[in-house]
């Protein structure tokens, strides 16, 4: 559906979107997936059972902060933890597709953060409720440049770090993944009709760990980008 602006009964929104490297290019977000638990590691520190599947969770596409930006410690909290990830972006999509045709839906990679309230969290799957308040805050999604596929092809593995202050907390190999990316894409897409724009953070490697104001965060994954965000103090 196609509605002329004016007819709209306040502003229309911003529409969020993450730039291409090297170019004056964007990818436009429609909606932000998430993996849970697809590094055995980090199954692990979080004391889960390394045998079940991996699941998804969203973001709204607006918790997208841009390479070298600031993210304002978020209210509520007082363990917000990093989780460096692998971001997928899609221009394609469609129902229950098959693992091997998933990489024609791809468009991109880049580097993400998962940034998790990880008290708010934990307390939520403790009780079983959802995990907005844990996971789907402003500001909880940094994503450096994409690239395109068709510049650096479907990496299956390559090394994937994140640093605090020059200290490298996270440091894990994209072939580590339980469910590969053409499978997650398979997996998700039984779940919801994917499209273009939708873009998928595919899970994070351990080390994970709290973050504090004043922190400088670098993620590297190689052969896919980097991402730098400072976390700032909070919003008054
Ligand atoms: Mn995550």
């Amino acid at each position: 559906m196609s509605i002329d602006a004016k007819n709209y009964v306040i502003p229309q929104p911003p529409q969020a979107a993450i730039p291409v490297a090297g170019t004056d290019k964007f990818f436009p977000v429609r909606r932000l997936w998430c993996v849970g638990r697809n590094y055995v590691e980090h199954i692990k520190e979080m004391g889960n059972d390394v045998r079940e599947p991996p699941f998804f969770f969203a973001k709204p596409a607006d918790a997208i902060v841009p390479d070298g930006g600031t993210v304002p410690y978020p209210s509520l909290t007082k363990d917000m933890h990093h989780e460096v990830e692998l971001v997928v972006a899609l221009k394609g999509g469609g129902r229950n597709i098959k693992p091997e045709k998933a990489n024609d839906c791809i468009y991109g990679y880049g580097v993400g953060i998962d940034l998790t309230r990880r008290d708010l969290q934990i307390a939520s799957r403790d009780i079983k409720r959802p995990w907005e308040v844990g996971k789907a805050f402003d500001h909880s999604a940094p994503c450096g440049p994409l690239k395109p596929a068709a510049a650096i092809g479907h990496p299956s593995k390559g090394r994937i770090t994140l640093s605090v202050n020059g200290k490298v907390r996270q440091d894990g190999d994209l072939n580590q993944m339980i469910w590969n990316v053409p499978e997650i894409i398979s997996k998700l897409s039984e779940m919801v009709e994917l499209a273009p724009g939708d873009i998928i953070m595919t899970g994070t490697p351990s080390g994970v760990a709290a973050t504090v104001a004043g922190d400088k965060i670098e993620c590297v994954i190689e052969g896919v980008g980097k991402l730098s965000v400072t976390i700032g103090p909070p919003l008054k």
